[in-house]
């Protein structure tokens, strides 16, 4: 025979409503508290008495008179749903919370019974994780010598502009550079002194393109890639110039260099027409007008139309 009466186990019941870390809240169909748990009453710091003055409206900012009705609707239908919302504490301090809402009949009266969960720490990992997220994102997007775009980088925004360019038919200049003679650099410096002159030169052509709408990356070892949306044959001859006299501006002893000083050569392409243009197609005419100002000298600029 088993000792523990029916009463015991009400009793028991009851406990465990005060005893759990979650809210029960119930309310009527005006939104009125009519009872409230232990919990309720901790986390959002009202007494039962200053519950029972109040109503869902007057602790959640997000529920308006209508939304109440409606939600008491929803409910009616659903008999249960889950939602997400937020509780202003008595001390005005807001928390987040997850509300598993059910639609209870007692004694002919209907009732919201609510387990109202606590979210803020889930909010905060929710947080941290997305700004870790992010920050291994730009690091998989970011050259770990230079600080600027890497490959990935470029690549991802090739792709969309020349997807881009062949919708709108806006011009598009793909520019590539290459530093003169680098593998003489670091048997010169040294490789720490090639490493130097790579995080300058990057920094340099990062400058000479921001304002305009364009992205510099590091493309490979000494090779950098400026990708110009918007910008015809005409401006893309000036920037690519442009590009290749910051570099010499730096004024970096090269000593087995024919000017004495860094420089690069510079390939520039531009697309005014839309035609059959890949994201290849795009980097082999580059590549082509690149080893076209090596050939012609180096430390120039070789630009075509493409
Ligand atoms: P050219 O004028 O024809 O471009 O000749 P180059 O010597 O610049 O070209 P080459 O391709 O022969 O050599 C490129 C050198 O770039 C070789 C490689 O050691 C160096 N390099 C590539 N990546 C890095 C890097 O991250 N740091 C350093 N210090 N050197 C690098
Ligand atoms: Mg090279
Ligand atoms: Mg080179």
């Amino acid at each position: 025979m088993n000792p523990f009466t029916d009463d015991l186990v009400a009793k028991l019941a009851l406990y465990s409503i005060d005893a759990i870390a979650d809210m029960i809240i119930w309310t009527d169909r005006d939104g009125r508290y009519v009872s409230v748990n232990k919990a309720a009453q901790r986390l959002l710091g009202f007494t039962l008495e200053e519950f029972r003055v109040r109503r869902v409206c007057d602790v959640d900012p997000l529920f308006s008179e209508a939304r109440w009705r409606e939600h008491w609707q929803e409910l009616e239908q659903a008999g249960s749903l889950t939602l997400e919302t937020i509780n202003v504490r008595k001390d005005g301090t807001r928390i987040p919370i997850e509300v598993t809402a059910n639609m209870v009949t007692v004694d002919g009266m209907r009732f919201n019974c609510s387990i109202v969960r606590d979210i803020t720490e889930r909010r905060r990992n929710e947080a941290k994780l997305k700004a870790l997220n992010e920050r291994i994102y730009q690091m998989s997007i970011t050259d770990g010598l230079t600080g600027i775009g890497n490959r990935r980088r470029f690549d991802e925004a090739l792709a969309g502009e020349v997807s881009r360019h062949a919708c709108s038919g806006e011009p598009l200049a793909l520019i590539l550079i290459d530093i003169d003679h680098f593998k003489a650099f670091n048997d010169r410096y040294g490789h720490l002194g090639g490493d130097d002159c790579l995080r300058r030169v990057a920094a340099t052509i990062a400058a000479t393109v921001d304002g305009s709408a364009g992205l510099a990356a590091r493309f490979g070892g000494e090779e950098f890639a400026c990708l110009l949306p918007g910008t015809a044959l005409a401006e893309t001859t000036i920037l690519a110039d442009r590009l290749r006299l910051a570099v010499t501006d730096l004024a970096i002893p090269h000593a087995f260099a024919d000017a004495g000083i860094v420089t690069v050569s510079v390939g520039a392409v531009c697309s005014e027409r839309v035609i059959a243009q890949t994201s290849n197609s795009l980097l082999a005419a580059a590549d082509a007008l690149l080893y076209r100002a090596k050939r012609d000298g180096r430390n120039r600029v070789a630009v075509g139309r493409y």
